[in-house]
């Protein structure tokens, strides 16, 4: 699901307030569990669905990769991004 972030969105599974936050998101690829934390996303109130933007998904399109690459079973990591401003 792309998202363009900023804007006053709804969920288009249940109707819920979307609201931009990091979540923890879990990913199975090729039999490696990868667990993203950090991961901006638009969460919803209602359902707790999130939505990634493009770019996001990029990046994490990437450490998944990374993860099935290395082989290895589990991996946990944090997607490092430059903080919104205060
Ligand atoms: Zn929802």
């Amino acid at each position: 699901m792309i998202t363009e972030p900023g804007k006053n969105k709804r969920c288009p599974l249940c109707g819920g307030q979307l609201r931009e936050r990091r979540a923890t998101l879990p990913f199975v690829v090729k039999g490696t569990v990868v667990i993203v934390k950090g991961a901006l996303a638009e969460v919803c109130d209602d359902c707790g669905e999130a939505f990634l933007s493009g770019k996001v998904t990029d990046d994490i399109t990437a450490l998944l990769q990374d993860a099935v690459n290395r082989d290895v079973e589990l991996a946990v990591v944090t997607l490092s991004q430059v903080p919104s401003p205060a």
